[in-house]
């Protein structure tokens, strides 16, 4: 299989260009942001803390297989209180692990381009080509802010330039 990674932080454009290429190399593109998400908005929804690792670790390790029983939440996911929810989460060893293999399994059975954090270094060491992609994080700011006002969510781009901030702060400086 030829697999692409592409990682960096929040905003750099990496979905974007992820669904472009898939496109046109008629490729898989697997958003593996988008499954930590789910799993940060099941927590919110079900009034679990950010720092309870013990009931997060549980439900990671557990047999539910359907990601909020196949319910569709893909425009739920995108909200600032699910980033940084995410954040928190995606930091636990369980829900990476978890994570980690369903990703794996999706690239041995298809073509796939992914895109994260820790693809190009963790999830797939042998992709084939391998992207860091950034920019600022005032430009990111904007991009979210943009995107957010397209989808009719009101926001404030100085606490998104903050809430991005703050969550490259988090994902860069945990454990794994
Ligand atoms: O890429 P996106 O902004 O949708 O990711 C949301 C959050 O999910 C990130 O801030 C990060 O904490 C987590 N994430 C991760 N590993 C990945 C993809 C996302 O930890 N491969």
């Amino acid at each position: 299989m030829y697999n692409i990674a592409i990682d960096g932080p929040a905003g750099a454009g990496k979905s974007t260009i992820a669904k472009k290429a898939a496109n046109k190399l008629d490729f898989i593109y697997v958003d593996t942001g988008a499954m930590y998400r789910a799993i940060a908005l099941y927590f919110i929804r079900n009034g679990v803390a950010a720092d309870d690792e013990k009931t997060i670790s549980d439900y990671a390790d557990g047999v539910q297989q359907v990601i909020l029983n196949g319910e569709n939440v893909n425009d739920y996911i995108r909200t600032e209180q699910v980033s940084m929810m995410t954040s928190s989460v995606s930091k636990y060893p369980a829900v990476r692990e978890k994570l980690l293999n369903l990703q794996r399994q999706l690239a041995t059975e298809k073509n796939v381009i992914m895109d994260g954090r820790d693809i190009g270094t963790c999830v797939l060491p042998d992709a084939k080509t391998k992207i860091f992609l950034t920019a600022s994080a005032g430009e990111r700011a904007r991009r979210r802010y943009k995107e957010q006002v397209e989808r009719g969510i009101e926001c404030d781009i100085k606490q998104i330039e903050k809430d991005i901030i703050a969550r490259d702060e988090q994902d860069m400086n945990r454990e794994i």
